[in-house]
C-alpha cells in the first residue's frame, strides 16, 4: 500500500501568515485533515501527517519524518499572502517527469474548484523550498489562497469551498499516484465529457464556459487510437441516470457535443467505449452583451442620467465615450460599471473620490486600491482594463498604459459583462448584473423622452 505524508504548514509557535485573528496554521490544518479523511476513505492508500494539532514542528523533522517512512508522496499545505489571490502549487526545481505528472493531476483538479469560486489559477511553478528539496520522494506544496485577501478569505472560511478544494486536492493526488478505489458495491463510474478537443485552448475554452455556468470541470488528457485527445470532464457519477442528467443539463447550456463514458473502476485505466465526437469548429457563444462593441448613448445623455441622482457628479462621460471608441469598448457600459463602483460618484465605499479609481482597480474592500493623478488617467485606466479582459490584442498605440493591474489580467477572459462575476469583483456572484442593470436603466430612461416626441410627431401626422 502507498503511503503518503501530508504536511499542514507551519503550527504552533509559528502561526504562518497573519491577518488581523486569521492565521494561516489553522486553515493547512483544516484543509490538510479534509485531504486525509477523503483520501482514507475513498482509496487503499496510508496516510501520514506531519502534525494533527496545533504542534510547533520544524521544516526539519518533517522532512526527516518523511524520508525515515520511505514515504511515496508528500503533500504540504499552504496559504499565501503578500498582497496576490488565487492559488498556485510548486514542485522542486528540476525534478522529473514522475513528480510534475502528479502535480498537473492535483493542479488540474484545484484549479477547477477555484475557477468555480472566481478565485485565480496562478500556475503550476518550481521553488527551492525545504520540504520540496530535502524530501526523497515526489513532493508537491500547494499555496491554497491568500489569507492578507479579504475575498480569498472569506471562501477560505466557507465549509463547501474547504471541502470542495479539499477531495478535489485529494482526488488529484490519487489521479497522480493511481491510487487503488476502495471495492465498493458499484464498480463502474459514469462520467460527463463536455466535449473532447484536440486542441488544448479549445477545453480550456469549455471549461471556463461552464465555470461561469457554474458547472465545475477539468481537462483530462486520453489517447485513443494513438491520438491525443483533451476532455472536459464535468462530473462522475455513480449512477447512469445521473450522469445522463447532467449530460442533458450541459447540453441545455448549448454544449450539444456532451456525453458520458463508463469508467471501470478496477480497471485502473479507464479504457473507452464510446469514442469522442471530433471537435466542433463553432466557437463557444458569447453570454449576453459583449464588452467591446458601439457606444449608444451620448454624453449628454448619460450625463443628464446620473445628474438625476447625483447632481455633483464629475463630468466624466465625454471621456467614457471618446477612451471606449479608441479601445473598442462600449463607453456608455463602461461608465455604468462606474456608476456601480462609485455609488452615483458618491464615492461611500473605500475607494475615495481623489484617488480618480472609478471602478476599484485593485480595492478589495479592506484595501483601497489604486490612485490616479487626473480623472483622465482614472478612466483611461478603467478602459484599458477592460480592454484587458475582452480582448487579446495588443494595446492600441494612443495612449500610454496606465492600469497597473493590466499584465495581472488572463487576457481575452471575459468577453462578456456578465463574465466579470468573479474576475473583477470575487466572489462577485451578482457583480455582472448590478452594471448591466443600471445600464439597463440609463437607456430606458434616455429611451423614454424620445418614445414620447415619437408619439407626438405620430399624432401630428394623423391630425394633417
Ligand atoms: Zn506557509
Amino acid at each position: 500500500m502507498k503511503v503518503i505524508i501530508i504536511d499542514p504548514g507551519h503550527g504552533g509557535n509559528d502561526p504562518g501568515a497573519v491577518n488581523k485573528n486569521s492565521f494561516e496554521k489553522t486553515y493547512n490544518l483544516k484543509i490538510a485533515k479534509k485531504i486525509q479523511s477523503y483520501l482514507q476513505n475513498n482509496y487503499e492508500v496510508k496516510i501520514l501527517m506531519t502534525r494533527s494539532s496545533d504542534a510547533t514542528v520544524s521544516l526539519d523533522e518533517r522532512t526527516d519524518f518523511a524520508n525515515k517512512q520511505k514515504a511515496d508522496f508528500y503533500l504540504s499545505i499552504h496559504q499565501n499572502s503578500g498582497g496576490g489571490e488565487g492559488f498556485e502549487s510548486y514542485v522542486y526545481i528540476n525534478v522529473g517527469a514522475e513528480t510534475k505528472k502528479i502535480q498537473s493531476a492535483i493542479h488540474a483538479r484545484t484549479a477547477s474548484v477555484m475557477n468555480k469560486y472566481g478565485a485565480r489559477n496562478r500556475g503550476q511553478k518550481q521553488a527551492n523550498f525545504h520540504v520540496l528539496r530535502e524530501t526523497r520522494m515526489p513532493a508537491v506544496l500547494l499555496e491554497v489562497l491568500f489569507i492578507d485577501n479579504a475575498g480569498n478569505l472569506s471562501l477560505l472560511n466557507r465549509e463547501d469551498f474547504q471541502n470542495e478544494v479539499s477531495a478535489a486536492i485529494a482526488t488529484g493526488v490519487a489521479a497522480g499516484l493511481s491510487l487503488k478505489q476502495k471495492q465498493q458495491e458499484t464498480k463502474d463510474l459514469f462520467i460527463a465529457i463536455a466535449g473532447a478537443f484536440e486542441q488544448k485552448e479549445n477545453a480550456e475554452a469549455r471549461v471556463r464556459f461552464l465555470a461561469d455556468k457554474k458547472i465545475s470541470a477539468f481537462i483530462d488528457e486520453e489517447t485513443i487510437n494513438n491520438k491525443k485527445y483533451y476532455r472536459v470532464q464535468a462530473g462522475a457519477f455513480q449512477k447512469r441516470e445521473n450522469a445522463e442528467a447532467h449530460v442533458v443539463k450541459i447540453r441545455a447550456l448549448g454544449v450539444t457535443d456532451a456525453f458520458v463514458i463508463v469508467k471501470g473502476e478496477d480497471r485502473g485505466q479507464g479504457p473507452v467505449p464510446e469514442p469522442p465526437k471530433p471537435e466542433p469548429p463553432k466557437p463557444i457563444p458569447p453570454t449576453g452583451l459583449s464588452i467591446q462593441g458601439a457606444t449608444l448613448l451620448t454624453a449628454d445623455e448619460i450625463e443628464r442620467f446620473v445628474r438625476k441622482v447625483n447632481p455633483n457628479a464629475p463630468r466624466l462621460a465625454a471621456l467614457y465615450v471618446q477612451l471606449g471608441q479608441v479601445y473598442g469598448i462600449r463607453g456608455d457600459a463602461a461608465y455604468a460599471q462606474a456608476v456601480h463602483e462609485t455609488g452615483y460618484f458618491r464615492f461611500q465605499g473605500s475607494v475615495k473620490a481623489s484617488q480618480n479609481n472609478f471602478a476599484g482597480i485593485g480595492a478589495t474592500g479592506k484595501t483601497e486600491g489604486a490612485t490616479f493623478k487626473t480623472p483622465e488617467e482614472g478612466v483611461l485606466a478603467h478602459i484599458q482594463h477592460l480592454f484587458a479582459y475582452s480582448s487579446t490584442e495588443s494595446l492600441p498605440p494612443q495612449y500610454p498604459l496606465v492600469d497597473p493591474r493590466f499584465s495581472l489580467v488572463q487576457r481575452g477572459s471575459a468577453t462578456a459583462w456578465n463574465q466579470l462575476n468573479g474576475k473583477w469583483a470575487v466572489p462577485g456572484t451578482n457583480y455582472s448584473n448590478m452594471i448591466l442593470e443600471i445600464y439597463k436603466s440609463m437607456l430606458n430612461e434616455t429611451k423614454a423622452p424620445l418614445q414620447e416626441r415619437i408619439n407626438q410627431i405620430d399624432q401630428q401626422l394623423k391630425e394633417i
